[in-house]
C-alpha cells in the first residue's frame, strides 16, 4: 500500500472516528424520532483538508438535512473534534464500493456521473417522518402502539373522538394521570392519526417546558422581541391541532400567563382543538390563574389510571411481541410484580432484558430476569434529600448551604453536582428538583444538569467524583 493510500485510509477512519462522537451527542440531545429519520442514516466518508464529507440517501434528506441541521452538524463537529469543518453532502449514489460498516468508501470520481438526475424516490415512511417531526411528533406514539385496557380506555376514547372530528365535541380535551401511563403517547397518537387522515389540518406539539422558554427568549430578544414575538405567535395560533403537554409546569409569571390564556382564547374563538396534559387536574395545579383554570373546565376532563397487574402484563407482552422477543409468562408476571405504578418503568425494565439477552446471546427467561433487574438497583427509598445528604458530605459543606442562595464556588459546584444525580439516578422532574433544592427555579435546575453533564465530557476529575458519588448512593439504596 502506498504512502498515500494510507493517509487516505487515515482520514476516512479519523472522519468515522469523529462522526461517531458526533452521533453520540446529537442521539442525546434530539428527539428521538428526529434523529433516527434523518441523522441514524447519514454515513461519514471523508475529509479533505476542512471540509467533512457525508453521504444521505436520496436528494430529500439531504435537503433536509442542509436546511435544517446543517448548522447544528458543522457546530457538533467543531465541538467533538475541536477542528472546525464546512459540511458537504453527497448522496449515496455518488459515491461506489459503499461499505456501512466500516465507511471506508471511495468517492466516484465526478466525470464518471453521467447519469440524469433521477426524481427522488419519497416514500411514504419518509413523508409521515418529515411532516412528523416538524410538527414535534415521535414516530413512535401512535393509537396503533397504544393498549388499551380499564386504566385508560375512557382517555383514548375521547382522544379517538378528538382526533376523528377535531373542535367538534371536546375542545378543550384535559387529559391527567401520573408520570410514565400515556399521556404524552396518547396526546401524541391524535397528532398522527389527524396527519394521515386530515392532511390540510396543521397540527403542532409542543411541552410546556418548551413553550416557556421560548416565549422567554421572544420576550427577551431586545429590539428583535417584536418580530420574535410575532413569530412565536405565528407558529402556535396559526395551527388547527395544539397539544400542550405537561401543563402542571406552567410558571406563575404573569406574561407566561397571558400568552397562554390569549393562545387559547385564539384558538378557541377560531373554532381550533386545543389538548392539554397535566400529571394532575386543572383545580390541583396551584399555579394556574382562575381565568385559565376554569377555561381548561370548559371542555372534557379525562383521567388515566395506574394499570392493574393484568393490563401491565398485557402491556409488556405487546411490546416483546412488537420487538420480536419471546419472553415466558413468568417472565412478564415477576416484571409486572416489580414496576406497579408507571408504563415507563415497565418498558424499561423490558428493554434492559432485551439488550441483556442479546449481548450475553441468551434467552429472556426468569432466571436471567431475576438477576438483571435486581442488579439494575431499583431505590425505592433514595429521595432527593438522601442525595443532598450524601452529596454535601462528600463535598464537604452542609445540607443548609446545598439550598442557600449562596454562589460561593465549591457550594455551587456541590449543588450542581447534587442536581445532576438527582435527576439521573431518581429521574425527578427539573420543578421536582428545584423544590428539593431550595425553592429554584425548573430552568435554573434544567441548566445546572446540562452544565454537569456537559463539563462531565473534558473534566475527568469530576467525571470521577461523579461515578464515585453514584457508586456510594447505589451501594447505600440499593435492595
Ligand atoms: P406520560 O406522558 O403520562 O408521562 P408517556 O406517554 O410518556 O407517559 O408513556 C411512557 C411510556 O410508556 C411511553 O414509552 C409509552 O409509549 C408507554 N405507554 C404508556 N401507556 C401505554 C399503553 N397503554 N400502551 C402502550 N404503551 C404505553
Ligand atoms: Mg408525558
Amino acid at each position: 500500500m502506498s504512502h498515500l493510500t494510507l493517509d487516505k485510509l487515515n482520514t476516512k477512519k479519523n472522519a468515522l472516528e469523529i462522526w461517531g462522537r458526533l452521533l453520540k451527542k446529537l442521539g442525546d440531545e434530539m428527539p428521538h424520532s428526529k434523529f433516527e429519520a434523518w441523522i441514524r442514516p447519514i454515513v461519514p466518508v471523508d475529509i479533505e483538508k476542512k471540509t467533512f464529507i457525508i453521504a444521505t440517501n436520496d436528494i430529500l434528506s439531504k435537503e433536509w438535512i442542509s436546511k435544517n441541521h446543517q448548522a447544528q452538524i458543522e457546530e457538533g463537529l467543531k465541538e467533538v473534534s475541536g477542528k472546525k469543518f464546512s459540511l458537504q453532502i453527497i448522496l449515496k449514489r455518488e459515491v461506489s464500493d459503499l461499505d456501512e460498516s466500516t465507511t471506508l468508501i471511495e468517492r466516484k470520481p465526478l466525470e464518471l456521473k453521467r447519469e440524469p438526475l433521477e426524481l427522488p424516490k419519497v416514500d411514504e415512511f419518509h413523508i409521515n417522518a418529515m411532516k412528523s417531526t416538524s410538527c414535534n411528533l415521535n414516530l413512535k406514539y401512535t393509537f396503533n402502539s397504544f393498549v388499551v385496557g380499564d386504566n385508560n380506555r375512557f382517555a383514548y376514547e375521547a382522544c379517538m373522538a378528538v382526533a376523528k372530528n377535531p373542535a367538534k365535541n371536546h375542545n378543550p380535551l384535559f387529559i391527567y394521570g401520573g408520570s410514565g401511563l400515556g399521556k404524552t403517547h396518547l396526546m401524541q397518537s391524535i397528532g398522527h392519526y389527524i396527519l394521515v387522515n386530515h392532511p390540510n389540518l396543521k397540527v403542532r406539539y409542543t411541552n410546556t417546558e418548551a413553550f416557556m422558554n421560548e416565549l422567554v427568549k421572544g420576550i427577551m430578544s431586545g429590539k428583535d422581541s417584536n418580530a420574535k414575538m410575532s413569530e412565536f405567535r405565528q407558529k402556535y395560533r396559526h395551527v388547527d391541532v395544539l397539544l400542550i403537554d405537561d401543563i402542571q409546569f406552567l410558571e406563575n409569571k404573569k406574561a407566561t400567563q397571558d400568552e397562554i390564556f390569549h393562545t387559547f382564547e385564539f384558538l378557541y374563538n377560531s373554532g381550533k382543538q386545543i389538548v392539554i396534559t397535566s400529571d394532575r387536574p386543572p383545580k390541583a395545579i396551584p399555579t394556574l390563574t382562575d381565568r385559565l383554570r376554569s377555561r381548561f373546565e370548559w371542555g372534557l376532563l379525562t383521567d388515566i389510571q395506574v394499570p392493574d397487574f393484568d393490563m401491565r402484563v398485557k402491556i409488556l407482552e405487546e411490546r416483546a411481541k412488537k420487538e420480536s422477543v419471546k419472553i415466558g409468562r413468568d417472565v412478564s408476571e415477576f416484571v409486572a410484580n416489580t414496576y406497579q405504578a408507571n408504563v415507563r418503568e415497565l418498558e424499561g425494565a423490558l428493554n434492559r432484558l432485551m439488550a441483556y439477552s442479546s449481548i450475553r446471546n441468551i434467552p429472556i427467561d426468569l432466571k436471567m430476569a431475576t438477576s438483571v433487574i435486581d442488579t439494575a438497583s431499583l431505590r425505592p427509598n433514595l429521595t432527593i434529600e438522601k442525595i443532598i445528604e450524601i452529596t454535601s458530605s462528600f463535598f464537604g459543606v452542609s445540607k443548609e448551604e446545598m439550598k442557600s442562595p449562596s454562589k460561593s464556588k465549591d457550594i455551587a459546584l456541590a449543588r450542581q453536582v447534587g442536581v445532576y444525580l438527582t435527576r439521573d439516578m431518581i429521574k425527578a422532574s427539573f420543578p421536582a428538583i428545584g423544590a428539593g433544592f431550595g425553592g429554584r427555579k425548573h430552568t435554573t435546575i434544567m441548566h445546572s444538569f446540562e452544565k454537569i453533564k456537559t463539563q462531565m465530557q473534558s473534566d475527568l476529575a469530576l467525571k470521577e467524583q461523579v461515578s464515585d458519588l453514584t457508586r456510594l448512593i447505589s451501594q447505600k439504596y440499593s435492595r
